[in-house]
């Protein structure tokens, strides 16, 4: 039995201390190896996870395999000098913002430059330990400010599933992705059945902690590389890479009978659900994420006329992977 838990868990998670540990990777880079030491021991010593870089093109090397929440970086380095890296940090898409710590000599131009180029704070040479620590502790706060406001802005505050817009960029990336390497991908879309009845029926609280529980269960189902979203008021999308046609009605099937067989708890209240599904694989025609959803949205429809609390896989003679 599922009972539904009022708090919001995954931004609870995220927004929580438990953000902290995502802040503790620093990439120091500085040709000389003596001030590469001194960086290190300062940061290592406070607990930070350390990696060093000798020049920008090493560095920017090491940001696109694990990218850190933070580079401590000098000016005057041979092959990529500091203002360049910060361009190219600031230039490159990397899986998340940069806090760039630039350590320089006492010139003024520099801080000018640097800014322009991206840089987020200084620190004169001679680097020492407590300024340099309380920089840090400034950048995390921004970081996690930061951090804060796209979980925000990317899920839905209900049911905690990547909002519509957040979704359709994934699914422009899975598209071309997809084209690129080959690999089959296909779209789920699910709404549950009668939902304005259950609303109506047991009032809106219920209502919201049906979407909240069939989102659950949507994410429980799901591999890591999947992206599942609330699509509309009680329609939602799921995403999976990685997925043929068939596959996604394997795992489409394994998803309705679990929302089928699991009783909503609220309060004194137990409501039961189902849901109809659309399944849509990408082909050769579908190469913009509207066409996608599009036909997952058609096979829905489908499902939605044949009687509801079932899945139906778009068919068309069209529908064959390039
Ligand atoms: P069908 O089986 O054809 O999908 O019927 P349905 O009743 O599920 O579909 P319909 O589109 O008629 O009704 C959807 C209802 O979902 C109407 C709307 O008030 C309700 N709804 C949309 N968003 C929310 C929400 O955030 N919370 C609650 N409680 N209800 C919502
Ligand atoms: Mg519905
Ligand atoms: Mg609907």
């Amino acid at each position: 039995m599922n009972t539904i838990t009022e708090s919001s868990e995954l931004l609870a998670d995220s927004l929580g201390s438990g953000s902290e540990e995502e802040f503790r990777k620093v990439l120091v880079v500085d040709d000389d190896p003596a001030m590469r030491r001194i960086v290190f021991k300062i940061l290592d010593s406070a607990g930070y996870e350390v990696a060093t870089a000798a020049n920008g093109s090493e560095a920017f090397e090491i940001l696109q395999q694990d990218c850190p929440a933070f580079v401590v970086t000098d000016w005057d380095m041979p092959i990529l000098d500091g203002a360049a890296l910060c361009r190219k940090i600031r230039h490159e898409e990397l899986p998340r913002y940069v806090y760039i710590v630039m350590v320089t000599g006492t010139q003024s131009g520099h801080l000018v430059e640097g800014l322009a180029s991206g840089a987020d704070d200084f620190i004169t040479k001679p680097v020492g330990s407590q300024e340099l620590l309380a920089r840090m502790q400034a950048g995390a706060r921004v970081l996690m400010l930061e951090n804060r406001l796209r979980l925000l802005a990317d899920h839905d505050p209900l049911t905690e599933l990547l909002n519509r817009r957040t979704f359709f960029e994934l699914v422009e990336k899975e598209l071309s992705r997809s084209r690129r390497i080959g690999y089959p991908l296909s779209c789920v879309m699910i709404d549950v059945d009668f939902f304005k009845k259950v609303n109506d029926t047991y009032g809106h609280m219920v209502g919201d902690a049906v979407l909240k529980s069939v989102s659950q269960l949507l994410k429980k189902c799901c591999r890591e590389t999947d992206h599942v979203s609330r699509y509309g008021g009680e329609e939602f999308c799921a995403l999976l890479p990685d997925t043929d046609g068939q596959g996604a009605v394997v795992w489409a099937e394994r998803y309705r009978l679990a929302v089928a067989g699991t009783p909503i708890v609220v309060a004194e209240t137990s409501a039961q659900v189902t849901v109809s599904i659309g399944v849509a694989q990408r082909y050769h025609g579908t190469d913009t994420p509207e066409k996608l959803l599009d036909i997952a949205d058609q096979a829905l429809l489908e499902a939605k006329k044949l009687g509801r609390n079932r899945v139906v896989m778009f068919q068309s003679a069209m529908s064959r992977t390039n």
